[in-house]
């Protein structure tokens, strides 16, 4: 029974300790993929523990179910499968709050695929990487999600951008695909869906989308070089409007920032976000 509490207290901390991880947010800017490397390794073990603890659960409660008898088996018994009903209410209350952001998040990949299906003005292969190029006014690029190309891109932004620069934000989609960001954002949204007057909760979402932007940031840099991925972050700043990318392309030129500088740039980046 006591292995069980603590199996299940260890899970839950680990599973809901991202907040207060990826908070303060210092050394996590200057290093966002060790960030969310760290979270996602703690969350799954957290629901690995949980898992484990129904299973040690239901094994202690049909062992004393079998052998029950006297004031210490009934009390066993009860335990045990009290110990699974609170299980089974946190799965249910997690599953009703996931569902309908996992069903958004399908209709949003459901929609990239009728964009490709009917936009599509020309298919081409970029740092290995099936781009098919849309015919939308807007600037934007994303991962192809739920579609035969790996990434998307627009034709007025594919127009923009030098070929090099082109190849930076290619590398920049490719990033959120392989580091599984889309499946760390889903997370996120749920965990703040399940307590959303919760401030650590709405935050918690807005700092795992910023990382996951800065951690494709870094790895379209790797590949390409801080010049060009920040000078495609700039004309996208320019082209939408938006001063996120801009920021993300200063904090990019400026490696080796002191901490305190990199929270301010944190701190005006989420805002911007939000
Ligand atoms: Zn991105």
């Amino acid at each position: 029974m006591i292995a069980i509490l603590a199996c299940m207290a260890a899970g839950a901390l680990c599973a809901t300790a991202g907040p207060w991880m990826l908070r303060g947010m210092g050394w996590q800017v200057a290093r966002p993929a060790l960030a969310l490397r760290i979270w996602f390794t703690a969350f799954l073990l957290g629901v690995a523990a949980l898992l484990g603890s129904v299973a040690f659960a239901i094994a202690h409660a049909t062992a004393a179910t079998e052998r029950s008898g006297g004031v210490a088996g009934t009390t066993a018994v009860l335990c045990g499968w009290a110990l699974l009903g609170v299980l089974g209410m946190s799965i249910g209350v997690v599953s009703h709050h996931a569902g309908p952001v996992v069903e958004g998040r399908r209709s949003g990949g459901l929609s990239l695929l009728l964009l490709v299906a009917r936009d599509e003005v020309r298919r081409m292969t970029v740092a290995g990487a099936e781009v098919s190029v849309v015919d939308v006014p807007a600037a934007f690029a994303v991962a192809g999600r739920g579609c035969d190309a790996d990434i998307v891109v627009s034709r007025s932004l594919a127009a923009a951008l030098p070929p090099a620069e082109l190849r930076a934000v290619v590398h920049h989609e490719l990033g959120h695909l392989r580091g599984g960001h889309s499946l760390m954002r889903t997370v996120s949204l749920v965990a703040g869906t399940i307590a959303p007057n919760a401030r650590c909760g709405k935050d918690f979402a807005h700092t795992v989308h910023l990382l996951t932007e800065l951690a494709a940031d870094d790895r379209a840099a790797a590949a390409c070089g801080v010049g060009d991925t920040a000078s495609a972050l700039r004309t996208l700043a320019g082209m939408t409007g938006d001063p996120a990318p801009l920021l993300r392309a200063q904090r990019l030129t400026r490696v080796g920032a002191r901490p305190s500088r990199i929270g301010l740039w944190h701190h005006r980046i989420r805002g911007q976000l939000s």
